[in-house]
């Protein structure tokens, strides 16, 4: 059987790349190309200083500015076109400092493309017995060696613009997913005092063209989600994130969240929703009208041994795989598929071979990237309801 091409494009191949094809516009202009009629679903396109972004994206997480084991024509090849970063590990090693001192974040990732930053507030709320937070920010003992940190909306501001980010994240107060009510509502007031301190400062601590977007929480209560939009589309920011979620709720509750929320944020401005998901969430979230997502999933699983395939996951360590010549997914185009079988590919596990690393991540990025660039091309060329019920139904199928 062959490859159905609406549901196995190449990822990379409809990416818009900073050339002369393209009139090149100022960072922050954002395009809606195309809307689904029948649902919130649509396709766009945001210019960043390094280039365009096209949306719905998925962004491959380089914590400490690289995807383990991948070059950046690796990441190309299997459709990454904008990366993911986070302020928190760079600020701390090397620094911030260091890091605008050997040229940049661009630099040191070898990546040329757009690259987010989150703001490391995440990282520092999930240090639970190590933080105190305030109004005027959270005092932190780092997980590195228990030293003592202020983080404030300004400071995560100063650190991203010595990183040289394009896409620059505020600071917020995110709870964990079984906050009270009473800490989901201080945890918005916080966000939102912390919010207009960033949309104040912004243009004066970042570079012209560093894009800042602001963080809307509030849990799964919608009213108070509603509440804090509100407050921060008032805001001078590029574009607007969903944070505080996949944080240990219920999935249909999160899904419920954002198919409420995501197509009231602003129309003109991306929508990214912060540290989703699984093929089920990204196809989810992008009938629920949101552009952007980035996730650990495809990285981390593959050095755990979980490979994701159009049938399901497989792990790769099992023993049935020991003989098996088949490549990981047979209609796969990515490097490691072209090259490798499953016997080869569990034997190099199975020994701790770094080549195994480079392969599973290689195809477990490109996945997504397919994943996304098939709901992507659905949407520019009006066909998204049948290829979202194509995917919809691989994720019905029975396991490989
Ligand atoms: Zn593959």
């Amino acid at each position: 059987m062959s490859a159905d091409p609406e549901l196995r494009p190449d990822p990379a191949a409809d990416l818009a790349r900073d050339d002369a094809s393209l009139a090149t516009q100022a960072p922050g202009h954002f395009e809606v190309l195309a809307e689904d009629p029948g649902s919130h679903a649509r396709s766009g396109r945001l210019w960043t200083a390094h280039g365009p972004m096209d949306t719905p994206c998925f962004m491959p997480v380089g914590t400490y500015g690289a995807v383990k084991g991948m070059t950046a024509a690796e990441l190309r090849r299997a459709g990454s076109q904008t990366i993911l970063a986070n302020a928190y590990h760079l600020g701390h090693r090397p620094g911030a400092d260091a890091v605008q001192a050997w040229g940049g974040v661009h630099q040191l990732m070898k990546w040329s493309g757009p690259i987010l930053t989150d703001s490391g507030g995440y990282q520092v709320f999930s240090l639970r017995n190590l933080q105190k937070i305030t109004d005027a920010g959270v005092r932190y003992r780092t997980h590195f060696d228990g030293s003592k940190h202020v983080m404030t909306p300004r400071s995560v501001l100063e650190v991203q613009a010595k990183l040289g980010s394009d896409i620059c994240m505020i600071l917020d107060h995110c709870p964990p997913g079984d906050a009270s009510p009473a800490l989901l509502r201080e945890a918005v007031q916080r966000s939102t005092l912390w919010a207009k301190e960033a949309s104040d400062l912004r243009r004066e601590i970042l570079a012209p063209g560093q894009l800042c977007f602001g963080i809307v929480q509030g849990g799964t209560d919608f009213a108070l989600r509603r509440h804090h939009l509100a407050e921060l589309a008032e805001l001078d920011f590029d574009g607007l994130a969903l944070g505080g979620l996949s944080v240990g709720e219920p999935i249909p509750e999160m899904h419920a969240t954002f198919d409420a929320i995501a197509h009231e944020m602003p129309r003109q401005k991306p929508r990214y929703v912060m540290g989703i998901g699984t093929p089920k969430d990204l196809l989810a979230a992008v009938r629920a009208g949101v552009d952007m997502f980035d996730c650990v999933m495809p990285t981390r699983h593959a050095r755990n041994a979980q490979l994701f395939t159009f049938g399901g996951k497989l792990n790769i360590r099992k023993s049935r795989f020991r003989e098996d010549p088949e490549p990981i997914d047979p209609e796969c185009g990515c490097e490691a598929c072209q090259s490798f079988s499953r016997r080869e590919l569990r034997h190099l596990h199975v020994h701790n071979d770094p080549l195994y690393v480079r392969m599973a991540t290689t195809h477990n990025i490109y996945f997504f990237h397919q994943w996304v660039a098939a709901m992507r091309g659905a949407l520019r060329a009006g066909r998204f309801e049948a290829v979202a019920a194509k995917l919809a139904a691989c994720l019905e199928a029975p396991k490989p």
